[in-house]
């Protein structure tokens, strides 16, 4: 699937379900960053489409036991990508999404200002899809074209930018196939 980011800011293959919880982003202020995160709600429970309400503040927090401390959670990511590859956008990647809370990356805080919320359903216990895995990398390279401040080196883990705090992607996100097929698929491009 060939993604496109359009003059809206927004993926033209993502379904789109916008959300209340964004803000402008500071002045010449731009997505530099992508943070990965994940999300499944009951915690390893796919498909139930109950992070898609969280994001777009309507989940009834009554729905499962284990959702009593989300209740007045104001968050959303920019996007969120299946299990199955699929793609849901809830902010414009020109503004600012809810997604980091406090944050710093390179001695920077408050990284929702420059960074592009990723949320891949899943739980920190578990791998992720091939499919997966495929809408990332797609994404990200269509980011990178769009926002040319956003360097190769520039994609990492809720865990890094909040270390102690959030522990999101997990250990059984694979990092170096990320960064191996970016940097291929980058090279591929950059080939005359
Ligand atoms: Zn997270």
């Amino acid at each position: 699937m060939q993604l496109q980011i359009n003059a809206e800011h927004r993926l033209d293959q993502a379904l789109w379900h916008p959300s209340p919880h964004f803000d402008a982003r500071p002045k010449e202020c731009w997505p530099e960053l992508v943070v990965v995160h994940c999300v499944s709600l009951p915690e390893g429970e796919y498909g139930t489409g109950a992070p898609q309400r969280l994001f777009t503040g309507q989940l009834d927090c009554r729905e499962h036991s284990s959702f009593a401390d989300l209740e007045g959670l104001r968050v959303a990511p920019h996007i969120m990508i299946d299990r199955r590859g699929q793609l849901e956008q809830f902010v414009a990647f020109n503004h600012r999404a809810w997604h980091a809370g406090i944050s710093s990356w390179r001695g920077r805080s408050g990284c929702n200002d420059f960074s592009i919320g990723v949320e891949l359903e899943g739980a920190v216990a578990e791998g992720y899809t091939d499919s997966q895995y495929r809408s990332l990398i797609q994404l990200v390279i269509q980011l990178m074209i769009a926002y040319p401040q956003i360097s190769a080196d520039a994609v990492v883990g809720h865990c890094h930018i909040a270390p102690g705090r959030k522990a999101d992607p997990g250990p059984h996100f694979n990092w170096p196939h990320l960064m191996l097929e970016l940097h291929r698929q980058l090279s591929a491009f950059a080939a005359p």
